[in-house]
């Protein structure tokens, strides 16, 4: 409605400076003075009147002495309307003579007056209201031409023209996904290369990742390398409020696509469209279904040869209908996996390209620090680092805003105002020791970078365990000891004070969620055995999505709850042999980080190092 304000706004201020000319024309020059009757009476007994202008009820006199130049009347009056004017003046007393010497113009209420009077008084009202209705039904007019227009698709075409072009260069490792779209690359490039040899290309590619891997980055890659134009729509935007638009917008898209050939339809999480038909209590699904069937009915429709080719992205494709992957429509599906080390360092150095940072930074260095991290989550890192060196006044960034930026992404920001008292801080000084004394005697255990008791986000204070290398699979030695490391707070607490704090909460829900997988994914409980419990299934009810069907008896479930009970007892068990044998060790983290706060990676080295067998405390 925008628009339509501002319409409103200008037509009244120019209604206003018509006003204001109208007004300072009619101002100029003096104004005729206002007399009574008897006042007129007077002047024209003493015979100063030389004439009277009539004009309906308003009388203009002109006296003798009257200024020439003017073209105005000295004074004015009016009269009861109905009784004519010499009737009126005899009345008051004035002779015949009298009368005669004046010159009395009797003129019909003006032309002009008329004009005005009418005009300004009804017509030009209804002229405001006609406009205003006027403006307000295109607006609505607008309104309602974007209404008809549901069908569209509103697939923004995004230009691959110089500055905004992505290439493969822009995308960081994903080789192997390169290497499959490079073919549809090549096609897109020259179709006829291909139609010659009567090659069939594969028209629809299913990119499959978590968030933030660069599923969307990489498809715009695609229409870079090869220079075609780009429709990008999301699945969500199928969806509207009315059944059937769905449809017609695939429809729209679709045929759009085919003018521009050759080109790319990228589809952004398909899945919001793209589940399982029949899957879904209640709701959208219907929309969603016929919308899906749209789609494939198009993909199965056109032609191979025309170079449309379909991407579709995708973080769920454990949720897709099986006939989105059929032969014919995506069947080329393309993973991308969150970056290793090396691709870590390669995006991060896209990354940094564009921003000033400290000559020597070790980037490799930050790379080994963020293990997990997708690409979209290391440009966020390299942008906050930026925001920190800003906020510090420095033209350039440091490692420092780096490695606190890291810790920001990955628990929050820090919260200095968050002052714990003197109890609290021991209280974390001793779980977070707990956790890191822990973590550092286990085998399997990730080693320690970082203790830390200043608060971050939720937590009083982190210990920071980073794995020595990206790993894929785990064993269960491993999640033996990452148990054991969870509990080593909790524990350290109940040994040290004889007290359990909320602040093991976290960590021990943890703990039971992985103690749960560990039975019911894994197969890594030796009493339950090699078997899984619970299938994840898509269901929506109400808006919400129930993952867990059971496919095991009451009593199974008792026996895995038993199981989930032992694991984590024997994990505490773990800990509390540690804490108390390496009571001196403890104590020792415990003082430091109530002196320093934090402490790095070497200096915990260093303090592991030492012999505190016959240092007790
Ligand atoms: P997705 O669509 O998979 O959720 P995006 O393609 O939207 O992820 O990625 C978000 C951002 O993350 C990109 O704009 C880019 O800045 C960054 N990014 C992700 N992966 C990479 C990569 N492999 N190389 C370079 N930048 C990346
Ligand atoms: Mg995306
Ligand atoms: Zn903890």
């Amino acid at each position: 409605m925008k628009p339509l304000s501002k319409n409103i706004i200008f037509f009244v201020l120019s209604i206003l400076l018509i006003t204001a000319i109208f007004s300072t024309y009619t101002l100029s020059g003096e104004k005729p003075k206002d007399v009574g009757i008897s006042t007129l009476v007077e002047q024209i007994k003493k015979g100063d009147v030389v004439s009277i202008d009539v004009t309906g009820n308003d009388l203009e006199i002109h006296l003798k002495n009257e200024d020439q130049t003017k073209k105005q009347p000295s004074e004015k009056t009016r009269k009861e309307s109905g009784e004519p004017l010499s009737e009126l003046l005899t009345r008051y007393g004035v002779s015949t003579e009298q009368l005669q010497l004046i010159q009395i113009t009797v003129r019909d209420e003006s032309r002009q007056a008329f004009f005005f009077n009418i005009l300004l008084s009804s017509l030009l009202p209804l002229a405001l209201l006609g406009l205003i209705f006027w403006f307000v039904i295109r607006q609505l007019q607008g309104a309602n031409s974007k209404a008809m227009s549901f069908g569209q698709s509103g697939a923004r075409e995004v230009s691959t023209k110089d500055k905004d072009r992505v290439t493969f260069k822009d995308v960081a490792g994903a080789i192997e996904a390169k290497e499959e779209l490079m073919e549809e690359v090549e096609f897109l490039k020259n179709p006829k290369k291909f139609v010659d040899l009567g090659a069939k290309i594969p028209k629809g590619v299913l990119l499959m990742g978590s968030p933030g891997t660069g599923k969307t980055l990489l498809a715009r890659a695609v229409a870079g390398e090869a220079n075609v134009p780009f429709f990008h729509i999301s699945g969500s935007e199928f969806v509207e409020m009315f059944v059937g638009v769905g449809a017609a917008r695939v429809r729209d898209l679709f045929s759009k696509a085919k003018k521009n050939a050759p080109c790319i339809i990228f589809i952004d999480e398909i899945d919001a469209v793209g589940r399982q038909r029949g899957a879904g209590l209640g709701g959208s699904h219907d929309e969603r279904e016929q919308t899906l069937n749209q789609i494939l009915v198009e993909m199965d429709g056109f032609d191979p040869h025309i170079g449309v080719i379909v991407i579709a992205a995708t973080n769920r494709p454990d949720v897709l209908d099986p006939a989105l992957l059929r032969p014919g429509r995506f069947d080329r599906q393309v993973v991308m996996d969150l970056p290793d080390i090396n691709e870590r360092l390669e995006i991060l150095a896209i990354h940094a390209k564009n921003k000033p940072i400290e000559s020597n930074i070790e980037l490799r260095r930050v790379a080994e620090r963020t293990p997990g991290f997708s690409g979209a989550d290391l440009a966020n890192l390299l942008n906050e680092a930026a925001i920190r060196a800003a906020r510090h006044d420095r033209k350039i960034i440091l490692m420092e805003d780096i490695l606190d930026s890291i810790e920001k992404v990955l628990l929050g920001p820090e919260r200095k105002s968050h002052i714990l008292s003197k109890q609290e801080r021991e209280v974390t000084a001793y779980h977070e020791g707990g956790h890191a004394l822990v973590a550092n005697q286990l085998p399997h255990a990730d080693p320690v970078h970082k203790i830390s008791i200043i608060s971050r986000g939720r937590a009083a204070g982190y210990t920071l365990k980073l794995p020595v290398e990206d790993k894929k699979m785990h064993a269960r030695a491993e999640f033996i000891d990452d148990l054991a490391v969870m509990l080593g707070g909790f524990v350290a607490e109940r040994e040290v004070f004889g007290d359990i704090t909320t602040g093991a909460g976290d960590d021990l829900r943890k703990a039971t969620r992985l103690a749960r997988q560990l039975v019911t994914r894994y197969g890594m409980s030796s009493n339950l055995g090699p078997r899984t419990f619970g299938e994840r299934e898509e269901m929506i009810f109400l808006g919400r999505e129930i993952h867990e069907s059971r496919d095991y008896s009451e009593k199974m479930a008792e026996k895995i709850d038993e199981e989930i009970n032992g694991l984590i007892q024997q994990a505490a068990e773990t800990a509390k042999k540690i804490l108390f044998e390496e009571r001196g060790r403890l104590d020792a983290i415990a003082r430091t980080l109530l002196k320093k706060e934090t402490i790095e990676r070497e200096e915990f080295e260093a303090l592991m190092k030492e012999d505190y067998a016959n240092k007790k405390t």
